[in-house]
């Protein structure tokens, strides 16, 4: 972490033209993941000092940042002393601690969006509850807090339904599906029990995912970016499409019912809607999150106004950026993280073994290695060690015209952790399509 001289900041720069008048301006953010990695990038362009409080170290946003305050993002003593150092706060996570928010609030400091969407955002069941008062369309969903309650769930919902956490959910992680009335306990359990505060949904039955990010600015203004699609895999976004493929009249309805959504809500800052797209043309809203989003990664480079830049506008009061595309279509694929690399590390090294040690592997490997461990641990590992695919999906990036590749630079890499993405733009969504093929399957690229 920085030491507290390395974050000094000298505000007496000579012949200094405020130009847009913030660059002696601290932005705050609460957590050093990609998003704030992202979000440094976009400040340093625009000369904005950025810093953020994570607990951990070597943090994706701490490099990036003009300084990092190692500790939680949930403590309120933590959170109190980064904020005397903050001329706007703001988030790039939720699951943070309201309480010291609001009280932060009161004593004046400028939280942006406000304390109060943070609140209802980060508990899934009071978002639900917000929005239906709203007349924002959702799947049906009940409170559960025993076997009685969850069973009346499965009798007014039918199965399969979506057992949620209520609080500090992210990547799926958090949501159980009960198939049929004796699955609910073990979907509880795996969970952590009624406890643990719970809910249930009704099963969406969608024909597509999709995203509008929302950006609204201090003076209240709103501004939708094109409406996405987003596939997941095991509950993790892991592609995305810009623009979606659906019809006009399905594009204004997700834009509206994300205008709508957002308007409920009070704060400046980008929002990213969630929402299913059914078989009979309905669009019901899965969830609102109060910050830039995995939805948006593709408007680094597809649209005139990034979502990083948009957000930093807007919570600090500048105009809004134009948040249309500029580039004909766009497709984001999320680089996950594969298995523990510890447990390749712990083999014996052979030449081939320790340059896994490095996440820049030079050697050209086959799709598959086996690894033998020398401890008893495990005899042989067959499969694609992480890094060295994720190092393989990078190298065939770099050679394919559109691609951008963002590796988040994590300290370590764990199975279905995001760890990095490549966005693809191109001319038309086939050509993008094409390019995305290329890039997975390299015996293309070889003309086998
Ligand atoms: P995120 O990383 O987006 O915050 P999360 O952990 O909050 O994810 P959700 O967005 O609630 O999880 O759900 C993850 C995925 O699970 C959704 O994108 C969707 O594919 C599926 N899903 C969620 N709710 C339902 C539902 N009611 N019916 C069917 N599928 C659902
Ligand atoms: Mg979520
Ligand atoms: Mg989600």
């Amino acid at each position: 972490g920085a030491s507290p001289d390395s974050c000094t900041t000298s505000s007496h720069r000579k012949n200094d033209l405020p130009i847009h008048g913030v660059s002696e301006t601290i932005v705050g953010v609460l957590g050093g993941g990609q998003l704030g990695r992202m979000l440094c990038q976009a400040a340093s362009q625009m000369a904005i000092k950025v810093i953020v409080l994570d607990p951990v170290e070597n943090c994706p946003a701490g490099a990036l940042s003009h300084c990092h305050v190692v500790g939680s993002y949930d403590d309120s003593v933590t959170v109190e002393e980064f904020a005397k150092r903050c001329s706007v706060l703001t988030f790039e996570i939720e699951h943070v601690n309201v309480e010291t928010l609001e009280k932060l609030e009161q004593r004046g400091l400028d939280v942006q969006p406000k304390a109060s969407t943070i609140q209802i955002i980060q508990d899934k069941y009071l978002q639900k509850v917000h929005f239906s008062h709203h007349g924002i369309p959702l799947p049906k969903f009940m409170k559960i807090d025993d076997p009685v309650s969850a069973k009346k769930a499965g009798d007014l919902f039918g199965y399969p339904f979506m057992i949620k956490s209520k609080r500090l959910a992210y990547d799926g992680r958090g949501n159980a599906v009960a198939k049929r009335e004796e699955e609910i306990s073990s979907a509880v359990q795996t969970l952590g029990g009624y406890d643990h505060g719970l809910y249930v949904e009704q099963w969406a039955p969608f024909v597509k995912e999709l995203a509008v990010i929302v950006a609204r600015g201090r003076d209240e203004s709103i501004l939708c970016y094109p409406v996405v699609e987003t596939i997941h895999r095991e509950n993790i976004c892991h592609i995305v499409k810009a623009p979606a493929n659906v019809p006009l009249k399905i594009r204004k309805l997700a834009t509206d019912v994300a205008y709508k959504a957002v308007s409920s809500l009070e704060g400046a800052g980008v929002f990213a809607v969630e929402l299913f797209l059914t078989e009979d043309g309905q669009i019901l809203l899965n969830e609102v999150a109060p910050r830039p989003h995995n939805s948006g990664h593709h408007t680094i480079e597809s649209c005139f106004t990034s979502q990083y830049e948009q957000h930093l506008r807007a919570i600090l009061g500048l105009q809004l950026g134009d948040p249309s595309m500029k580039t004909q279509a766009a497709i984001m694929y999320n680089i996950l993280g594969e298995d523990e690399v510890k447990y390749i590390l712990r083999c014996e090294l052979s030449p081939l073994e320790s340059q896994l040690e490095n996440k820049f592997i030079k050697a050209d490997f086959s799709e598959t290695v086996t690894l033998q461990l020398k401890d008893g641990f495990l005899e042989t590992y067959h499969g694609e060690p992480g890094f060295l695919l994720a190092h393989q999906l990078i190298g065939r990036a770099l050679g394919i015209s559109g691609a951008t590749v963002h590796w988040y630079d994590k300290p370590e890499m764990r199975k279905q952790r995001k760890m990095g993405h490549i966005t693809m733009v191109g001319p038309s969504m086939a050509i993008v399509e094409t390019r995305l093929k290329l890039m997975l399957n390299p015996k293309l690229l070889d003309g086998h």
